[in-house]
């Protein structure tokens, strides 16, 4: 029985006041959360005030990105022990927004997820197609390439001790959800991409669904057999909504 994990993404938004609000409104609401592993990837900067905050709660917290390198002469960059020296248990590898607008290839991502596990991060590899490779009927060749490129770098093994999230691109930031059919035709794709390699990871792996999942649509999304959570962008800044969406997998 795989458990569901609903993580936030921030992206670059907030202030430290408004994730103050933000997480006392979670923490007030986590007692009825029953089934779902909650986390929040915040902006790196925020990361001691989010440590201080959920520091004994059942909130874990994580960054939503890397650098592959250890230390040393690389401005801007943040290792995964800058990550761990403040208790994060997870790192988001591979948004599309870092794919498209940072120019980070399937062999970077693949780096980044290697990196991040061997450090004792759980990564979250994030895959999913644009529309364009939607229209023209690739998605599950999109798919499988950029799983094939994390397979390939760190094994099947390695891969099943993080987290999959499948995030179309076109249903990302847009307000267009993948209907639960269409998600779930993925989601059972890539499952069975992984039982290809190992049918113990491909049963045990959690595949979260990413792309405008919100307090309306989450419960038809994550009652579909392959979907085992969300990675949830615009509708984790408000914590009413990303605790609806945390008990929607109840
Ligand atoms: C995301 O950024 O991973 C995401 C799914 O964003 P949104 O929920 O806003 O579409």
């Amino acid at each position: 029985m795989r458990k569901p994990i609903i993580a936030g993404n921030w992206k670059m938004n907030g202030s430290r006041d408004s994730i103050k609000t933000l997480l006392d409104g979670i923490k007030a609401g986590m007692g009825d959360v029953k089934a779902a592993e909650v986390a929040v990837c915040a902006p790196y900067i925020y990361l001691p005030d989010v440590a201080d905050q959920l520091k004994g709660t059942a909130v874990a917290w994580g960054g939503q990105n890397l650098s592959t390198e250890e230390k040393g002469a690389f401005t801007g960059e943040i290792s995964a022990s800058m990550l761990l020296d403040f208790s994060c248990k997870y790192v988001i590898v591979g948004h599309s927004e870092r794919r498209t607008l940072y120019g980070e290839d399937d062999a970077l991502v693949a780096k980044k997820f290697a990196v991040a596990h061997k450090a004792g991060l759980t990564p979250i590899l994030c895959i999913g197609e644009t529309l364009e490779e939607r229209e023209k009927g690739i998605t599950e060749e999109v798919c499988a390439r950029q799983l094939k490129a994390v397979i390939d770098e760190v094994g099947i093994k390695t891969l099943g001790e993080g987290v999959i999230a499948y995030e179309p691109v076109w249903a990302i930031g847009t307000g267009k959800t993948a209907s639960p059919e269409q998600a779930q035709d993925v989601h059972a794709f890539i499952r069975g991409m992984l039982a290809e390699h190992d049918q113990g990871v491909a049963d045990g792996l959690r595949i979260q669904y990413g792309g405008s999942m919100n307090a309306g649509n989450a419960k038809e999304l994550l009652a579909m057999a392959d979907i085992d959570g969300g990675l949830i962008g615009g509708a984790s800044l408000k914590a009413e909504d990303f605790l609806a969406i945390c008990t929607a997998a109840d």
